[in-house]
């Protein structure tokens, strides 16, 4: 299983699969992407290989430069369409993507849904998005609102977000490996480096607890409060 990211001006798609097919030695049982451009957020997920994935998206219809991809190994919920991540929250605006487990999913869920939030998914994932977007709508920023969130998590996960409209990925790991790749053009992340490594060799290794905001050209990295933290830039030596 292994999650992906790209910001950058074009061709998100092709490089979100190219990821994934990267991160194939992973495992997995589904896959997905997600995409952001002018008309919204562009979701395509199933069971299966990331080869089927591919053959049922056109890269015509879709030149967009951000978007998040996922290869999923089922913790909670079957292997199906349905629960393929990205999972997005009530208005499809916030598209998210996990590995891991999220402990207290039942307890978070079960809040969402008295307070009216609704779940197409049988995944701990899904509760995410739901509780980013319960953020936004009470007026925080949507970075605030990421780490708002993150620190309602127990258990283990990395994490990558895009939101409709906007050229970032928001990111977080804890107990789960969570890598960013930068470029000249084009920024990275995924689990592993083989997952880029033919588009870049820069790469910021994520510890547990920092939260990532990736942009076109720059990124920066904090706690989970907030609080700026600095992580080294290295240069991997690794043949494509
Ligand atoms: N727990 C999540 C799920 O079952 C993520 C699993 C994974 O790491 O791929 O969908």
């Amino acid at each position: 299983c292994g999650i992906t990211a790209q910001v950058g001006p074009t061709d998100a798609a092709d490089t979100l699969l190219t990821c994934l097919e990267n991160l194939e030695y992973r495992g997995y049982d589904s896959a997905g992407i997600a995409l952001s451009d002018e008309s919204g957020l562009t979701i395509n997920k199933s069971e299966g290989t990331v080869g089927d994935l591919r053959a049922g998206i056109s890269s015509d219809t879709f030149d967009g430069g951000v978007g998040i991809g996922h290869t999923r190994w089922s913790t909670h919920g079957s292997p199906s369409d349905e629960n393929a991540h990205p999972h997005t929250d009530c208005t499809g605006s916030i598209a998210v993507v996990h590995n891991g487990i999220i402990d207290n999913h039942e307890a978070l869920r079960t809040e969402l849904q008295s307070r009216g939030h609704e779940f197409t998914s049988d995944t701990d994932t899904e509760v995410i998005p739901h509780l980013v977007s319960e953020r936004l709508e009470a007026g925080e920023d949507i970075e605030a609102a990421f780490r708002g969130a993150v620190r309602e998590l127990d258990g283990s996960y990395a994490v990558a977000m895009i939101v409709s409209g906007e050229q970032r990925v928001f990111a977080t790991r804890h107990g789960s490996p969570l890598v960013v790749g930068l470029g000249d053009r084009t920024q990275y992340l995924a689990s592993d480096v083989p997952a880029f490594i033919e588009y870049t060799d820069r790469v910021i290794y994520l510890e547990d607890g920092d939260v990532a905001v990736v942009g076109p050209s720059g990124h920066h990295v904090t706690d989970q409060a907030g609080k700026p933290v600095d992580r080294s830039v290295e240069t991997v030596d690794w043949e494509p």
